[in-house]
């Protein structure tokens, strides 16, 4: 029987059995077992693992465990610089677009208010999850860890926190999304790009204490909405300040 030894580092632990969190501990393994079986099997999404060392050395999701392997588990790194080590995923998503399942609105809106294409339903199945996550490259967000032990889901995020706002942190901080960000620039609601358009041509639609305080004006091809600098608006912008310290901002 093939017995492998393993380590799991950093927030992995959250994953596993309270037992064997922060230590070594040895297990055996199914036939012809590879690293990311048994790194599923032991409870942890291969979405959130970022390197594998077998031995020592980094090795792939495919590789077939041997018996007394040592191996050890990294999520994506903080300090340590990995980039010249082989990591598990070769194709990092250049432009970072989302699904977000029905639990996760809240984040959803948010990611959308920092300009982030991401698909929301509260209806959403977690067949269409994965299917929409293969077919347009999405990055799946959820706290079920089985959706993203799918075969199908290459890139994914657990998501930790559970209020929308710590959620938002913790999703830019590991995608390190603060300088992609373009605020502003999505129907919260259709998740569609946002076009300026003049006052004039918005009059009819607007309050008329918009009409008196505000000049900037952009709408939703899709449901019409008129998005204007209002006091949602600011206060939506203080939470992005807080948040992208240094960012590029809506040049507002
Ligand atoms: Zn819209």
């Amino acid at each position: 029987m093939v017995t492998a030894t393993f380590r799991f580092y950093e927030e992995l632990n959250d994953f596993l059995a309270p037992k064997r969190r922060k230590q070594e501990f040895t297990v055996p393994c199914a036939r012809a077992a590879t690293t990311k079986h048994m790194i599923e099997a032991l409870g942890v999404p291969h979405t959130e693992v970022e390197l594998v060392l077998v031995n020592g050395e980094s090795a792939d999701f495919n590789r077939q465990l041997q018996d007394g392997d040592r191996v050890a588990v990294y999520p994506r790194f903080e300090a340590l610089d990995v980039t010249p080590l082989l990591r598990v995923r070769e194709h990092p998503l250049r432009e970072p677009r989302f699904v977000a399942d029905a639990h996760l609105g809240g984040l959803a809106h948010m990611l959308r208010m920092l300009g982030f294409d991401t698909l929301y339903d509260n209806h959403f199945h977690d067949d269409a999850i994965v299917v929409a996550a293969e077919r347009e490259h999405r990055i799946v967000l959820t706290r079920d860890r089985e959706l993203l032990k799918r075969r199908a889901v290459t890139h994914g995020c657990y998501v930790h926190a559970l209020k929308s706002e710590e959620q938002l942190r913790e999703i830019v901080e590991r995608l390190d999304l603060a300088r992609s960000a373009k605020p502003f620039t999505l129907c919260l609601h259709c998740n569609v790009p946002l076009r300026p358009v003049d006052k004039a041509s918005v009059l009819d639609r607007l309050p008329p204490k918009v009409r008196e305080h505000y000049e900037r004006f952009s709408t939703c091809d899709a449901c019409g909405r008129v998005y204007w600098e209002g006091s949602h608006w600011r206060n939506m912008r203080r939470m992005l300040d807080d948040l992208l310290p240094g960012g590029e901002g809506d040049g507002t």
